[in-house]
C-alpha cells in the first residue's frame, strides 16, 4: 500500500512516541482446547499469485506431505479442470479440500458396504444411484472434478461462503464440519501446484494478488488495510503476542477469514474494571473491547481495543471480510490501533500465538498489503 509522504512522517512520529506503549494483554486467560495442526502457510511466501498457471499433472510434482505422488497428481487434475472451466482459484481450494475429506485425494473404487458410504466412488465419493454418472465416469478424475465444479457453480454465492458451507451444498455430507480442517493444506497444495494461486483474489480469474478489501483464494483477507506499527515479540516488547496496526479511530475491522465468533467482551483492566467505552491509556491493562474468531485448521484470530461494543456476538458465524467492529483505543492503549493476534492449535494462551505478519503473508493477505 502506498502512503503519501506527509502522512508517513506523522505516522512515524506517532509511532516513535508510542512504540513501547501500544499494547494489550492483561487478563486474557489461557485455555487449551487441544488439537495439533502442523500445517503451515509459510512455504507459500516465495510463490506468485497464480500467473504461472496450473502445473502439468504428468510432470514431476512436488512432494506435499502426507500425500503420495498419485494423490498429488489427482490434486493437479482437480486444479486443472477448475482452470479449464474458467473457475476462480477459490473453487480449486474448495474442490481439493473436498476430495481430501472424501477420499484422501485417492480415486477410490468400491470398497464394500462397510467402508463405502452407499455406492460412493472416486475422488469425490459421488454416487451413481444419486445421478452423478456411471461408475466408469465417476472413476475418471476429470469427469468427477467436472461434476463437482458444475454443481458448485449452481450454489448461489459460493464464492463468499465458508469452505464448509460451499462443500456441503455440493456434497450433502453427513459430516459437513469435516471439510474445514483440510482448508490450510488444500491452500498449500493449490499454491504449490499452481504458482501461488491461493494468494490471488479468490473470486476472480484474473490471477492477481489479493489486496486490501479482497479475499484471497485461501479464504483470508486483511483486517484493516494499514501496515504494522509495532511487531510481534520484538526485542523491546518480547511479550507482545500480536501486531499493532496503526489505524484511524472508527476504521472498520474485517474478520480475517470465515469462522465462528468464540469471544466478545470488554476485557478487564489491571484494576478489575470493565471500562471500554472510553479511551484507555498505557499501563491500564486489558484488550478493551475485543473479539476472537475460530477459523478452519484450529486457527484463532484476536482483535483488540475497539472503540465500541463489537458488532458480532459469541457463536455467530462470520465470513471473511465481514465487519466485526471499529478501531478504537480502549484498554491498554495509547492511541487508536488494532492489536491483531493469530493463534495456532486452538491455543488461546500466549504459547499459541504466532507472528501474524508471517502467517498472513502465507495466506496471500500480507499485512499492509505488501508481501
Ligand atoms: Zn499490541
Amino acid at each position: 500500500m502506498s502512503v503519501p509522504r506527509p502522512r508517513k512522517i506523522v505516522l512515524l512520529i506517532a509511532l516513535l512516541a508510542t512504540l513501547v506503549l501500544l499494547c494489550c494483554g492483561g487478563s486474557v486467560t489461557a485455555l487449551l482446547v487441544g488439537g495439533l495442526d502442523k500445517e503451515d502457510g509459510d512455504l507459500n511466501v516465495a510463490l506468485g499469485c497464480g500467473k504461472g498457471g496450473p502445473v502439468d499433472p504428468d510432470s514431476k510434482l512436488p512432494r506435499i506431505r502426507p500425500y503420495g505422488g498419485d494423490q498429488i497428481r489427482n490434486a493437479a487434475v482437480i486444479i486443472n479442470v477448475g482452470a479449464d472451466l474458467k473457475l476462480p482459484p477459490r473453487a480449486w481450494v474448495i474442490a481439493v479440500a473436498t476430495s481430501m475429506q472424501e477420499s484422501g485425494l485417492t480415486n477410490l473404487g468400491y470398497l464394500g458396504r462397510e467402508r463405502n458410504d452407499h455406492d460412493s466412488q472416486g475422488l469425490f465419493q459421488q454416487r451413481p444411484s444419486a445421478g452423478w454418472g456411471s461408475v466408469a465416469q465417476i472413476r475418471d478424475p476429470v469427469y468427477a472434478a467436472t461434476k463437482f465444479y458444475s454443481k458448485l457453480k449452481t450454489v448461489d454465492g459460493w464464492e463468499e461462503m465458508s469452505l464448509t458451507d460451499a462443500a456441503q451444498k455440493v456434497q450433502i455430507s453427513a459430516y459437513p464440519d469435516a471439510y474445514a480442517k483440510h482448508e490450510p493444506l488444500a491452500t498449500q497444495i493449490v499454491n504449490q501446484l499452481a504458482d501461488g494461486a491461493a494468494n490471488a483474489v479468490g473470486s476472480s480469474t484474473t490471477m492477481v494478488c489479493a489486496s486490501a478489501g479482497q479475499v484471497a483464494a485461501s479464504g483470508y483477507t486483511l483486517p484493516v488495510p494499514e501496515s504494522v506499527g509495532s511487531g510481534f515479540r520484538t526485542a523491546s516488547r518480547p511479550s507482545h503476542q500480536g501486531v499493532d496496526l496503526i489505524s484511524a479511530k472508527q476504521t472498520p475491522i474485517a474478520a480475517a477469514a470465515s469462522g465462528v465468533v468464540s469471544m466478545v467482551k470488554c476485557d478487564e483492566d489491571h484494576r478489575g474494571r470493565h471500562t471500554c467505552n472510553v479511551d484507555g491509556y498505557p499501563g491500564k491493562g486489558g484488550c478493551g473491547w475485543m473479539v476472537e474468531i475460530q477459523h478452519a485448521g484450529n486457527v484463532m484470530t484476536r482483535y483488540c481495543h475497539m472503540v465500541t461494543r463489537p458488532f458480532v456476538r459469541e457463536g455467530q458465524e462470520v465470513t471473511a471480510g465481514e465487519i466485526i467492529g471499529r478501531v478504537g483505543s480502549s484498554g491498554n492503549s495509547s492511541g487508536p490501533h488494532l492489536h491483531f493476534e493469530v493463534h495456532r492449535n486452538n491455543d488461546r494462551s500466549s504459547a499459541g500465538a504466532i507472528d501474524p505478519v508471517q502467517f498472513m503473508r502465507g495466506q496471500g493477505a500480507p499485512l499492509g498489503g505488501v508481501g
